[in-house]
């Protein structure tokens, strides 16, 4: 095998596999670089030292059910039946189990390497690894090409080493692991770098993450939150397992207007107030917020402007405007605009008609009104007969100064037009600019009380239900 330049063959690349990038980032900052390019040689050795060093520690743990024995335990997930967790560790003495460790970790004599280059970088490979030294080896997803009568791939040694870093960049569970990666080199030395700073903690304590239960989507939502820079790519979360009782892997993605869109929502000021109530919009009893929204935008889009819609739509039959609608309503057309690419003309035509019907509803001055209004919601036939009728008022009534019909022919074609495909969507929109509009313009219905006690009414509970009731608590 030809020489390798004594620099080269200690400097991570980043390659084209995800978790080899997640690794080669994490290796970069044990080292004290911000980047894998950024590693001297010395420094490679020194974080390799690290991952060595650590590994010994845990190995030396022997049972993962120990106080500190959740390192150990991590690295089934990563290296099952290697050298650091084998089950016949739990004879063998320390100098034993420490000189088998450091040995697994040490690079391969160039005398024993192969004559086969790193199926990741190209550069000459130390030797083949499998399964228990590479997470995902065989997995269908990342199938990788294996020789005949080899036990795995041919790598170099800083990929290698990549991989060995590799639980330091993830979320580390003690079951399966969680790594956010994005094609944006900047996003992924900012993300791994604060992952790396805690996992380290919990890999030398041996104990887990005391905020065991955080959901996984939130991960990359505060990921995104921190990141100063505008996203040039979108953002992947990896959920996958290496252990022996099954390989998992589950990769979610989110696209770049989106996770660009999430960045802003979080940061810019104008945005802030409408990202608390994006946060209530996606809350249950059950669950924050947070954990709604992050799940919303690894599933779609659609799904955050309708949470947007529903949220605003919720006590108009009561004829309350809540008053954090403005904001929200604002952020629900940035999202439609940047991150749906909706037409401009169309949404435009679409807060025109909301408009109009807020200035209606405003010079009525009634809940009822509204109410009647948001009872439209969910029937397009009915919606459309209401609006067509609120034309023909608006045209004989002077009071409403309003120029020309309520809607116009173009906008009854966006809500109503079968042939527009996302007319049900429109009509979600034309329902959110109606809220926002209500709200500048200080909607305050002269029977909204009236209107909220008819609700009360409503919602009193039915004398048998009490009397079912008290029965239930005698029993
Ligand atoms: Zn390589």
């Amino acid at each position: 095998m030809s020489h390798v330049g004594h620099d080269e063959g200690k400097r991570p690349v980043l390659t084209a596999h995800p978790l080899q990038r997640v690794g080669a980032y994490a290796l970069a900052f044990l080292g004290g670089a911000h980047t894998p390019e950024h590693l001297v040689p010395s420094a490679f050795d020194d974080a390799v030292g690290v991952l060595t060093d650590d590994a010994v520690r845990a190995a030396l743990v022997r049972d993962t059910k120990h106080d500190q024995g959740f390192w150990l335990k991590a690295s089934m997930s990563f290296f099952p039946n290697s050298k650091m967790n084998h089950p016949s560790n739990a004879k063998k003495d320390k100098e034993e189990i420490r000189t088998t460790v450091r040995s697994w970790r040490t690079c391969p004599e160039p005398g024993a390497w192969p004559e086969a280059a790193c199926v990741l970088c190209g550069r000459a490979a130390v030797g083949f690894y499998g399964k228990k030294d590479v997470p995902l080896a065989e997995s269908d997803v990342y199938r990788n090409t294996t020789p005949r009568g080899h036990q795995g791939l041919a790598l170099c040694w800083p990929c290698l080493c990549c991989f060995y870093a590799l639980p330091y960049g993830c979320r580390l569970t003690g079951g399966p692991s969680i790594a956010l990666h994005s094609w944006d080199e900047r996003f992924m030395a900012r993300t791994v770098s604060r992952r790396v700073e805690r996992s380290r903690q919990f890999i030398a304590l041996g104990t887990a993450d005391p905020r065991g239960g955080s959901d996984r989507e939130t991960i990359a939502l505060r990921a995104l939150r921190d990141h100063d820079d505008r996203l040039t790519a979108g953002v992947e979360l990896l959920v996958f397992s290496n252990n022996n009782r099954g390989q998992t892997l589950e990769i979610q993605s989110m696209d770049q207007p989106l996770a660009e869109w999430l960045r802003l929502s979080a940061r810019l000021p104008a945005r802030r107030r409408g990202f608390r109530a994006l946060l209530r919009a996606h809350a249950r009893p059950d669950r924050p917020g947070i954990v709604g929204l992050a799940r919303n935008a690894f599933r779609s889009t659609e799904l955050i402007a309708g949470a947007c819609a529903r949220y605003l739509t919720r006590h108009l039959d009561r004829g309350v405007i809540r008053s954090d609608s403005a904001d929200l309503a604002e952020l629900c057309f940035s999202l439609v605009i940047e991150v749906m690419r909706m037409n401009l003309n169309e949404i435009d035509e679409i807060r025109a008609a909301g408009g109009q019907v807020a200035a209606w509803l405003t010079a009525e001055n009634s809940a009822g009104k509204l109410r009647e209004f948001n009872a439209t919601l969910k029937e397009p036939k009915r919606m459309r007969h209401w609006l067509m009728r609120r034309n023909l008022d608006a045209l004989l009534d002077s009071r409403i100064s309003t120029e020309g019909p309520l809607i116009t022919e173009e906008q009854f074609r966006l809500l109503f037009d079968p042939e527009v495909e996302q007319a049900w969507f429109h009509r979600q929109l034309l329902v959110v600019s109606v809220v926002q509009r209500l709200h500048e313009q200080g909607f305050r219905p002269a029977d909204r009380a009236e209107i909220a006690a008819e609700l009360a009414a409503e919602e009193q509970d039915q004398p048998e239900d009490l009397v079912f009731a008290s029965d239930e608590k005698e029993s």
